[in-house]
């Protein structure tokens, strides 16, 4: 029996291995074509409770293979944190989000970028920052936010409460992404100096259904407004959830009810009609 259980697990681990290498195979070979056919950015909108208005855009990167398939970032953001490719895939992100935030600049008021706690440590990820805002000059920095999650506090060898604040020194902002999942969310939002909280799903999906889901959502958005910052609810699929959330004061919702991560063609489709209407 343990030997069977041996076997199974070594077998998923070479499937596991056999996997990573793949997509790092893929991924260099991504990186090393025109990377805007290779790797796509697509977006996300995000609305304000409100009105509805699409406001903003999270940039979420998609890979195509050389077969034309599509994949997610969960096939390929692992290995790029392991290998380092994380950094050259990071600055396409940031450059491409930019590039579209500066095409719909009178349409949608910001875009947010995911920032990993790999680039975040490294060296050049400032001065790229800077260089890249001195490169669109039309764009207020504040229209830029940075999502980084939780374990850029734990993995990281640099001070990261330093390096956020000189990035916050350039005008951009920086959102607390995932948050509520990790292991010490309230240090977490008393050390960085950010300025929005993304609500992570898990507390967001099912609300309506659920006093105890309504209770940390209310606690969380009270929280944020004390401290003077705004808050995103992400993952709202349902029309009862919009209604909890909006009761709970919740200023901004994304998720696949207001649309799914989409083509650039396909989001500025959208802001067209989100401005007729
Ligand atoms: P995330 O930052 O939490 O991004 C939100 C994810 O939730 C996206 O998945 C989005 O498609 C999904 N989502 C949004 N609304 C809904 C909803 O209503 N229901 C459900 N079930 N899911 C929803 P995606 O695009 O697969 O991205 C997964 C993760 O990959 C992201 O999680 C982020 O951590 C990472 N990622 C994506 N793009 C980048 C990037 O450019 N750089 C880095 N470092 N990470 C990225
Ligand atoms: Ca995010
Ligand atoms: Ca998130």
């Amino acid at each position: 029996n343990g030997g069977n259980r041996m076997k199974v697990f070594s077998d998923q681990m070479r499937v596991a291995v056999h996997e990573r290498i793949a997509g790092e195979k893929l991924l260099r070979q991504a990186l090393d074509g025109d990377r805007r056919q290779t790797l796509p950015v697509w977006f996300q909108p995000i609305v304000s409770a409100a009105t509805g208005e699409v406001m903003g855009a999270e940039t979420l990167v998609r890979m195509r293979t050389p077969e034309g398939e599509i994949l997610g970032p969960n096939r390929f953001i692992p290995a790029a944190e392991e290998t380092g490719l994380i950094v050259p895939l990071g600055e396409h992100v940031l450059i491409e989000a930019l590039r579209h935030l500066v095409a719909w600049r009178h349409e949608l008021r910001y875009v947010s970028v995911n920032v990993s706690p790999r680039q975040l440590a490294e060296p050049d990820f400032v001065p790229l920052l800077a260089d890249l805002l001195a490169a669109t000059p039309e764009l207020d920095p504040q229209r830029l936010i940075l999502e980084i999650t939780e374990t850029a506090l734990l993995v990281s060898s640099v001070d990261v409460q330093e390096r956020l604040e000189t990035i916050k020194g350039l005008g951009v902002r920086i959102a607390l992404d995932d948050f509520g999942t990790g292991y010490s969310s309230l240090t977490w939002l008393q050390s960085v100096p950010a300025d929005v909280v993304k609500l992570d799903r898990s507390f967001v999906a099912g609300l309506a259904d659920d006093p105890k889901k309504t209770s940390i959502i209310q606690a969380v958005l009270w929280l944020a407004r004390s401290l003077g910052m705004s808050a995103v609810a992400e993952g709202v699929e349902k029309e009862a959830d919009v209604a909890a959330l909006r009761e709970a004061g919740c200023p901004m919702l994304q998720g696949y009810l207001f649309g799914k991560p989409m083509p650039p063609e396909e989001f500025a489709a959208r802001l067209q009609r989100s401005r007729m209407a």
